[in-house]
């Protein structure tokens, strides 16, 4: 008996024990699983399959790619377009109401449009598996406008192996205004034939029922669940499958770059990783250093960016698919990323599978219900109670409001997540997210100093905001409040144990020049230290900027007029001297305490 497995041949005689051949059979197959792990999601390492063999394939459709490259026309290529004369102001505004983009040059611009290629050049040569699941996209649509909805069905129809295309489902949430007439229905059915499967529900379920009801209807291996307002690009599909095939526990979404709901632009996204903020408002992460030097290898996302994601749809129904109790839209996609993370899954963001996606004008709230009750407070809390772990006391310290919404009843999903034995959120937070607990900290820490800072020079004088507007220098000392531990809000200033000098959340004091008298400046605060890195020494009272291991400066006062500068620290100065407010001393001792463990993070 011979087996060949990872280049070892092994024979085997037929005298050893039937225990000799299963100790080898676990050693090789714990071999296998070794290399397999190790090269779980680099696309370009060879896996075994069963007959020890992989057969590779370029799964690039040239002739399509030639075919778009010759495209011409308003918005083609996907460069930005303008309305032509004589359109009635009037009307352009309304439509721009109703769909918070520029719908009527949506309908001028081909439904079949090319657009261009953003990726990586390494993704332009990567082969992948020959045999890789069939697919069934789901798409819910409520109110779409028509023209958008036929670019994202041809775009896909035109960008996709049909060999890979098991089906096309195409849910209508119960729309007010269907986008097809019966006429361009029977057109779309003729084009894609049996592949487009249309769903149309007989009452408003919201966003997420209508995709579980979607992916019910489904009977591909792979499920890709996609909005309705998307462009696909050249070779959007291998990449996102293959990680999927070597880690059926794996669930991809594609980089996203941005359709301009003016001029319909197509224009190029980054790469990012997904998170959160604790008021549940998704927030974009930079990709760690090592992920940033790998691109354009696929990389960990901790949370999807809401509705682009390809998942096994035994992993889907595994994970038991959404919380169909989940009303309109709105926290489902933390409730999926925290699934596949903490039960046994992982999420990751390919690079070498782009999609357009048509965000709206922020301007025009466009509704997808006519509800008016608080549905996405109320999904926030329902994923809270089940997924949070003591996280959700986070979410109400900073959402009060949420802690009186009924929710309903979440036992189901409680035991959903027993069932899975899914690890705790604090295991998620700090595996996989955790730069987000840094920048978002859930139990913020208490500040190093606060209050007003008082010019020792001139003690009636003290450090003021003075309501200057953001990214301008800011240098303006006025007379102190009366109460220094607690000041008037211009004067009211922290040293926060992100070592930033700060009033506003979000709003910075940084140093932009080595030059003397430099400025200060008030921006967004970057959480990368440096330039906003503050320390104040009580002992000295010097007001420090930048990392001990730097050319710090000091905070430099002239009384007479009344301005602020940076410049070179010394301690026999008294123009550099201040008083804070309110001091932690004891933790002002420790300030430099763990700093080098936090670079090393970064
Ligand atoms: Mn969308």
């Amino acid at each position: 008996m011979f087996l060949k497995l990872s280049g070892l041949r092994i024979k085997i005689h037929r005298k050893h024990t039937l225990l000799q051949v299963f100790l080898i059979c676990v050693i090789l197959i714990s071999i296998y699983q070794l290399h397999t792990r190790r090269n779980g999601v680099q696309e370009t390492q060879s896996k075994a399959d069963n007959g020890g063999r992989v057969e590779w394939r370029d799964w690039h459709d040239y002739v399509a790619i030639a075919r778009d490259a010759e495209r011409e026309g308003i918005g083609e290529q996907g460069r930005p377009a303008a309305l032509p004369s004589g359109y009635d102001k009037e009307v352009v505004a309304a439509s721009w109401q109703v769909y918070g983009f520029n719908a009527l040059l949506s309908e001028q611009i081909s439904v079949e449009r090319a657009v261009p290629d953003f990726r990586h050049s390494r993704c332009l040569s990567m082969t992948y598996y020959k045999v890789l699941p069939k697919t069934s996209i789901i798409i819910v649509h409520r109110n779409e406008h028509p023209s958008v909805l036929q670019r994202t069905l041809h775009s896909l129809w035109n960008r996709t192996p049909h060999e890979l295309l098991h089906e096309l489902i195409l849910v209508d949430d119960f729309s007010t205004s269907p986008p097809f007439e019966a006429s361009l229905e029977q057109k779309l059915l003729t084009k894609f034939g049996t592949k487009l499967k249309i769903l149309k529900l007989s009452v408003h379920q919201g966003l997420i029922r209508a995709r579980v009801a979607g992916a019910r209807l489904a009977t591909g291996e792979a499920l890709v669940f996609l909005d309705a307002h998307v462009e696909a690009t050249h070779n959007w599909l291998p990449p996102l499958l293959q990680p999927i095939v070597d880690n059926p526990q794996a669930s991809t979404t594609p980089n996203i770059d941005i359709i301009d709901y003016d001029t319909f632009e197509y224009i190029e996204g980054t790469p990012a990783r997904g998170g959160f903020d604790w008021n549940f408002v998704y927030v974009e992460l930079p990709l760690l250093p090592e992920e940033q030097a790998a691109l354009p290898a696929p990389h960990n996302n901790p949370v999807m960016n809401g509705g682009l994601f390809a998942i096994g749809a035994k992993f889907f129904w595994h994970l038991g698919a959404y919380d169909e109790a989940l009303e309109v839209w709105g926290g489902e996609q933390f409730e999926l990323s925290f699934k596949i993370w903490m039960c046994g899954g992982r999420l990751l963001e390919v690079p070498c599978s782009r999609f357009g996606h048509l965000y709206r004008d922020g301007k025009f709230a466009v509704k997808y219900t006519n509800g008016t009750d608080d549905y996405q407070g109320k999904n926030f809390k329902r994923v809270a109670l089940v997924w949070l772990d003591e996280y959700q006391d986070v979410l109400y310290k900073y959402n009060p409001e949420l802690v009186q919404i009924d929710v309903g009843d979440v036992s189901k999903r409680r035991a959903l997540r027993e069932r899975l034995q899914c690890k705790p959120f604090k295991w998620f937070l700090d595996t996989i997210a955790p730069d987000l607990v840094r920048k978002y900290p859930p139990f913020a820490p208490p500040n190093y100093a606060s209050g007003a800072i008082q010019s020792v020079a001139a003690p009636q004088l003290c450090l003021d905001l003075m309501q200057l507007p953001v990214e301008n220098p800011i240098g303006v000392l006025r007379p102190c409040s009366s109460n220094l531990k607690n000041p008037i809000d211009s004067q009211n200033w922290q040293l926060t144990f992100h070592r930033h000098l700060q009033q506003e959340k979000d709003y910075c004091l940084e140093v932009q020049s080595n030059e003397p008298n430099a400025f200060i400046w008030l921006w967004l605060c970057h959480y990368e230290g440096g330039n906003q890195f503050w320390y104040y020494d009580h002992q000295s009272q010097l007001l420090m900027q930048g990392e001990p291991w730097t050319e710090r400066r000091c905070l430099e006062a002239n009384v007479n007029s009344r301005r602020l500068y940076m410049n070179i620290c010394d301690s026999s100065n008294v123009n550099m001297k201040w008083n804070f407010g309110l001091v932690n001393q004891s933790l002002l001792d420790n300030f430099f305490e763990g700093l080098q463990a936090n670079e090393e993070m970064k």
